[in-house]
């Protein structure tokens, strides 16, 4: 998703030396600019946040500073037809939730309450509008489980495509936010959920496998009505458990790989440690697809992925218990560097950015 908060996703090797505008602007036609590399441009020509601003542009959510206690925090997303949903594969009413969690997953990254919300829906005109109703009724759901009032927002024809983009405020006392940076060498990563759901389900909803009915509605309801872990955001925050977080939506190697150049790090995630989940691994030989990468590279758990002193960790995991939440699980280190290493068979191979990008037209192909 092009979201300007974001500082980037997926830089591929085009794209890498395009890190000022002008650059940007000189580059050889046809070559692919990155998502992160549109973004680091796009961030120039809007120039440094006024006073008041906490975080601009660069985290999961923008933070004001309102003059009380809590910050004001922002966010925006935007789900477009052939993009991000295919009609086929969800309902209406899926898609309103949906539209809903992924902004709370932004909430939640910065360890915050969300707030209030505005939608504005981009409706084909060839389409009952009558079925709006539908889409509002899962977005409405998503907001009575939440605590989220839609108090506003704007409808317009769209030509052709299906579009929603919601924006949603949250707040979050000022001394306990999260932030992409402040992770440190020999902090630990962990996730707080098992990885590769939405992305299998998503795969199963293409290739309509004959898997075990259980399984098949597990995995593609992680795709299709995804839970944000604002519960445990805001225990982290509350805590001071984290260094650093992100939620996962774009794939855990783009997203660690933001925590890394947030923090001027690098990190390690060996094979052994990553915590594909066991509902991955049993549908992968159905999907032809390599469990790892579904849980690596494949985007949308809407988990989140924090890193931790190693002194902190003693009171992780009983906090977390005390909470009623899963453990988070480990995923790997923060070491010195600027890359995102797996280390699979012995080899360590280079994973940053290697999760979904919008504007790469030449996705890392390299085998992990
Ligand atoms: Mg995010």
């Amino acid at each position: 998703m092009v979201k300007l908060r974001m500082a980037g996703a997926g830089v591929n090797q085009g794209a890498q030396a395009v890190f000022n505008g002008n650059e940007a602007m000189k580059r050889k036609a046809g070559a692919p600019l990155g998502e992160i590399a549109l973004i680091e441009a796009l961030s120039r020509r809007f120039g440094p946040p006024p006073p008041g601003v906490i975080l601009g542009i660069g985290d999961d959510c923008a933070a004001l500073d309102l003059g009380g206690a809590d910050y004001l925090l922002w966010t925006v997303d935007t789900l477009v037809e052939g993009v991000h949903f295919d009609l086929s594969f969800t309902t209406l009413a899926q898609l309103g939730w949906k539209v809903l969690a992924v902004n709370l997953s932004d909430i939640a990254a910065m360890g915050g309450e969300p707030r209030h919300a505005l939608l504005s829906l981009g409706w084909p005109p060839e389409r009952d509008p009558a079925l709006a109703l539908e889409l509002a009724e899962g977005l409405a759901q998503a907001g009575r489980e939440y605590g989220v009032a839609v108090i506003g927002g704007d409808t317009v024809a769209s030509p052709g495509r299906l579009a929603l983009t919601l924006t949603l405020t949250g707040a979050v006392p000022a001394s306990q936010m999260l932030r992409r940076s402040g992770a440190s060498e020999g902090d630990l990563i962990y996730v707080t959920g098992e990885l590769g759901e939405a992305a299998a389900g998503l795969e199963v909803l293409k290739k309509r496998p004959e898997l075990d009915p259980e399984l098949k509605a597990a995995l593609t309801a992680a795709h299709l009505t995804p839970r944000p872990r604002l519960a445990a955001g805001r225990l982290l925050a509350a805590e001071g458990l984290a260094t650093a977080a992100i939620d996962t939506s774009d794939g855990v190697a783009t997203d660690l790989y933001h925590i890394c150049r947030a923090g001027g790090v690098g990190a390690v995630v060996p094979e052994a440690a990553a915590p594909v989940s066991p509902r991955v691994l049993a549908a992968a030989p159905y999907l032809q697809a390599d469990p790892l990468k579904l849980a690596l590279m494949g985007g949308e758990d809407y988990q989140l992925l924090f890193t931790a002193h190693r002194e902190m960790v003693p009171r992780l995991f009983p906090a977390f218990a005390a909470a009623g939440l899963p453990p988070p699980l480990l995923l790997g280190e923060i070491v010195a560097g600027d890359r995102v290493s797996l280390v699979r068979g012995g080899v360590e191979v280079d994973i940053s950015g290697a999760g979904f990008d919008h504007f790469r037209l030449d996705p890392k192909t390299e085998e992990i």
